[in-house]
């Protein structure tokens, strides 16, 4: 089942990303999570991220598709993956579907996470995040059961650098005028499913599973 998860920031991709591994022990493919990791450990990809990223501009499209390319490859990939957050842009869904077609892993559903703009604000604004495992959390709607602390592996949680207000209204800009496209390109090719990203984390998770039921 080759999947790839879509919505703006704060749509709830990385939290039904987490859900779906669980489930069908695919992996999720987060390129936010692989640039962070880069920034963390300071390897020359974090290095020439992090501006970017700290500003809410993307960055540019060459720098993830070799990553892609290499990832989608590995054994764990066999069964399917979970693309979370990629692609972002026009060209990076043209580079996917090259590198797709080479590999003869066709994606079998888009899955677009829909959420207004309030919503996401008031998301993001809350949004902890696991500094080991990545996990997501929420200052509001989902706490850690110890403050500061991952419910998953124990981990140190943290406020991440671009959920700040300046950035997120930029993120927000940035996702309507280069990633949205995307909503129109899938439509055509007819692998689009709009799902109301509103409800409760475990509604929503129904939901998915009841589109993948035909893939599975
Ligand atoms: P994305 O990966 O799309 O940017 P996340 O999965 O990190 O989004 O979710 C953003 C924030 O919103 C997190 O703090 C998460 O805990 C919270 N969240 C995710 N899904 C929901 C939901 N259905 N209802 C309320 N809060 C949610
Ligand atoms: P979000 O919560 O906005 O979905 P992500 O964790 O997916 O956040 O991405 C964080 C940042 O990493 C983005 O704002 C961007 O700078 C960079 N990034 C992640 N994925 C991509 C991508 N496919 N193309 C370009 N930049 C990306
Ligand atoms: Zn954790």
């Amino acid at each position: 089942m080759n999947i790839i998860l879509f919505g703006p920031p704060g749509a709830g991709k990385g939290t039904q990303a987490k859900k779906l591994v669980d489930f069908y022990g695919i992996p999720q493919i987060s390129t936010g999570d692989i640039l962070r990791a880069n920034v963390r450990e300071g390897t020359e990809l974090g290095l020439a991220a992090k501006a970017y990223m700290d500003k809410g501009e993307l960055v540019p499209d060459e720098v993830l598709i070799g990553i892609i390319k290499n990832r989608l490859q590995e054994p764990d990939c066999e069964k399917g993956f979970i693309l979370d957050g990629y692609p972002r842009t026009v060209p990076q869904a043209d580079a996917l579907a090259v590198i797709l077609d080479e590999i003869d892993k066709p994606i079998d559903v888009v899955l677009n996470l829909q959420v207004p703009d309030e919503e996401l604000v008031k998301r993001i604004s809350g949004r902890l995040m696991c500094s080991k495992c990545g996990a997501s959390y929420n200052k509001t709607f989902s706490p850690s059961k110890k403050e500061g602390i991952c419910d998953i592996c124990g981990g140190e949680i943290y406020q991440r650098a671009d959920d700040k207000e300046d950035a997120v209204q930029n993120r927000l800009k940035v996702y309507k005028k280069q990633t949205q496209p995307l909503i129109d390109y899938y439509s055509k090719q007819g692998i689009l499913v709009t799902l109301d990203g509103t409800k409760d984390i475990n509604e929503v998770f129904k939901d998915i599973k009841a589109v993948l039921a035909k893939f599975a």
